[in-house]
């Protein structure tokens, strides 16, 4: 039975049961154990394994394990593994909050003889991350360590706790190297077999260093388990003209290839992995930037071997294999495809196949970037928790999964790396990798208000908005600060509507927004986000007050960017939108902004937004009544448009609208160069401009809240006819039930 302030539930009709975590640092008895020797910091090391040996003497009804690590780590219990989840501890604001899990290993324990054996990787903690930078290892420490409790309840009501601790011993084993961007070298010739186990012999094995770390900032695990959710099989085995045996996975993916090859003592079996072949078909590894995504296999002995890799994953549709004395068959390869747990509670299908790739290839997106933390992409050397991407794709992504304990996760991440002054970073968990330009650039920064709105808006919970309140209050007066008496946020470094529609022409350079008009309106949107949560808290003072701070910014706005006729600022597609999105524009001047919106899009006949703009371009369309000149870009096969890569053989979004141009040849060109060879930013699996599949659920499937519906327990109907689809089908599993 439980009690909810004045409510009270019925008893229980079972035997149910729940049982605390570890709620403080007493409550860890463990100490933190590491390897003895410091590893050479500018490469990753092999892998430490350490081992404990202990007896349970008696019967026993019930065995938990608590863990956590600095790095990522496996572990078995009498040489089974102990959970199927990944990469744990999950990845977080290591200074301020680690996850620990808990596993129920009743099943695993014997009477009398147990051992525990734990691997640990870098990971996020001590790998690659942000290639770019110098450094770019070590980001959050430069040791590898793990914490474990096992505590032990026995028949006759006593118990034993087993931790690690200085009895613990260690060594290095077969993973010799491994690391999310570059991969994993596993040479099996290193294998100690029967190690996790009971009756294996340690006594050559080292001691272990106790590591005086805190335990302070331990937290039980919020978020879903990374996980190998399912499998897919190759499609084709071909050669390119180069001369590579390169395997054709169909789907550009992220995870891991499972493979069984044959070969003899010390030979090394190397598969490389890329998400292009270029124009010529060949291999195409370039745009990957440095991020090897090599996994390589040794023999131990002459035979046949299947192998995974453990503390890497790579970004790819197509893999190569080396090292090989005959041709792979297909069947040798099975791709495993890692993402956070989360259940799909969306699908999308309308009579246009090219659509209905789009929507797969949305959904295929956020598979492979919602992998404990949002990224940007999954393969090159970035796949970090930008908060911009995050953001604009917050919405479809909730329509399409169930992403409530995801972004709970990373949310209280946000808050805990926000600046003493509210500033909020652009990637999260926080990496001091971009020096002054790290904080508050609108559209990114705002992810602190827009997030915790929209994770209220689609699941109805207003806990998000509670744990967040502060985060979103810190933002808006950090801006607020900013503004001083101008009520426009107008200062510090932005990157605009990043990667919009640009041109050779000198004529007609590019759709450039000025960037003000953006950090200004998202101002008000944040405020407004901000007035609204106060609202739903029942804070009604704060409520007025940003309700009054959203009037002024709206005047300010007006005053500066908006012309008596009703031209926003660049007279740019994004500025309207975001305009007209946000209720900046006064009555009497919007229906001229909205036709003046709409015009510049039949002009070019297509959207010309980058990532701030992508996101509400159709919306603000629907918004004014505008349906055709949705559904004709969303139909739209010509560069730039949705469909465009989808013709050119997508299976997931594109970072860049011409990714890969009409002549085939790859778009090179950075935002911050000209030169074409000095920077190669070209993903093919970001999800950002997938956020286009709200507008495909809330207008060609019609299903939307109704007013005060949050959560969706009050649902409207409303599918708008067009586009030249004959049928168009969707479904949402919402807190309330199923839609459809
Ligand atoms: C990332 C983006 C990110 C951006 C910042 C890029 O390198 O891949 O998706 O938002 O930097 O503008």
């Amino acid at each position: 039975k439980v009690w909810a302030g004045a409510r009270e539930s019925e008893w229980s009709a079972g035997d149910d049961f729940w049982e605390m975590g570890l709620l403080s640092s007493n409550d860890w008895k463990a100490e933190w154990i590491s390897t003895p020797t410091q590893d050479d910091l500018t490469k990753a090391c092999p892998v430490p394994m350490f081992r404990k040996a202990f007896t349970a003497e008696q019967k026993m009804v019930s065995a938990r394990i608590y863990a956590t690590s600095l790095g990522i780590y496996e572990l078995k219990l009498n040489g089974a593994a102990v959970t199927d989840a990944l990469f744990t501890p999950g990845w977080t604001t290591y200074g301020k909050r680690l996850q620990y899990q808990t596993y129920d290993v009743m099943d695993l324990l014997n009477e009398g003889d147990n051992v525990i054996g734990a691997t640990v990787g870098d990971g996020w903690y001590r790998g690659h991350l942000a290639g770019w930078a110098d450094p770019n290892r070590n980001n959050y420490g430069k040791e590898l360590a793990l914490l474990l409790q096992l505590e032990i309840k026995f028949e006759d009501g006593s118990s034993e706790t087993i931790v690690s601790d200085s009895s613990w011993k260690n060594a290095t084993g077969p993973i010799r190297a491994a690391d999310f961007y570059m991969g994993e070298t596993y040479d099996a010739r290193r294998e100690r077999a029967g190690w996790d186990a009971p009756g294996y012999d340690d006594s050559e094995w080292g001691e272990v260093k106790i590591l005086n770390q805190s335990k302070e900032i331990l937290i039980a695990q919020v978020a879903p388990p990374v996980k190998k959710n399912f499998e897919i099989e190759p499609i084709e085995i071909l050669t390119t003209p180069e001369g590579d045996t390169v395997v054709d996975m169909g789907q550009n993916m992220v995870g891991w290839i499972k493979f069984t090859v044959r070969g003899q003592a010390g030979q090394t079996v190397v598969l490389r992995h890329a998400e292009v072949l270029d124009k010529a078909g060949n291999f195409y590894t370039i745009n990957l930037k440095g991020a090897e995504q090599k996994v390589s296999y040794t023999f131990a002995e002459d035979g046949e071997i299947t192998f995974e890799p453990h503390f890497t994953f790579q970004g790819f549709r197509y893999f190569t294999i080396e090292g090989l004395d005959y041709t792979p068959k297909l069947d040798d390869f099975v791709g495993k495809v890692i993402f956070s747990e989360m259940e799909l509670t969306g699908s999308f299908t309308c009579s246009d196949p090219l659509i209905n790739q789009l929507q797969q290839n949305i959904q295929w997106g956020q598979r492979g970037n919602f992998l404990d933390v949002p990224t940007d992409c999954p393969q090159r050397q970035e796949r970090l928790g930008w908060s911009g991407d995050a953001q604009v794709f917050a919405p479809t992504a909730a329509f399409n999964m169930d992403v409530a304990s995801f972004f709970t996760k990373w949310m209280g991440d946000l808050a805990a790396d926000q600046r003493e002054d509210g500033a909020v970073p652009h990637i999260v968990p926080f990496l001091d990798v971009l020096g002054e330009g790290g904080f508050g650039s609108a559209a990114w920064a705002d992810a602190a208000t827009v997030i915790p709105w929209t994770i209220y808006q689609y699941y109805g919970d207003t806990r998000m908005l509670e744990t967040q309140y502060e985060s979103m209050q810190d933002w808006v007066e950090f801006m607020h600060k900013e503004a001083g008496g101008t009520a426009l946020y107008t200062t510090g470094f932005h990157y605009g509507d990043w990667l919009a529609y640009a041109t050779d022409n000198s004529d007609y350079p590019g759709a450039t927004t000025d960037k003000d008009i953006i950090s200004s309106a998202y101002f008000a949107c944040s405020t407004h986000l901000l007035a609204q949560a106060a609202e739903v808290l029942g804070k009604t003072a704060d409520a007025k007050r940003y309700f009054q701070l959203l009037e002024k910014i709206k005047v300010a706005f007006d005053h500066e960017f908006i012309s008596e006729n009703g031209r926003v600022g660049s007279n740019t597609q994004t500025a309207y939108a975001l305009a007209l999105a946000f209720d900046l524009v006064p009555a009497a001047k919007e229906a001229q902004a909205a036709e003046r919106y709409v015009r510049d899009i039949r002009t070019f006949g297509h959207i010309t937004t980058g990532f701030v703009g992508t996101p509400l371009v159709c919306l603000v369309l629907s918004k004014y009544g505008y349906h055709d000149d949705a559904y004709n870009l969303l139909n739209r096969k010509e560069y730039p448009s949705w469909l465009y890569p989808v013709t050119k053989g997508a299976t997931t979004i594109w970072e860049r609208w011409d990714g890969i141009r009409p002549d085939g040849s790859f778009n090179t060109k950075s935002s911050f160069s000209d030169n074409e060879d000095e920077e190669v930013m070209n993903s093919f699996n970001h999800y950002a401009y997938g956020a286009i599949g709200d507008w495909m659920y809330k207008f060609i499937a019609g299903i939307d809240f109704a007013e005060g519906g949050a959560g969706f327990k009050k649902i409207c109907i409303k599918p708008v006819l067009g586009g030249g689809l004959t049928h168009a089908a969707a479904t949402h599993e919402s807190m309330y039930g199923t839609i459809s």
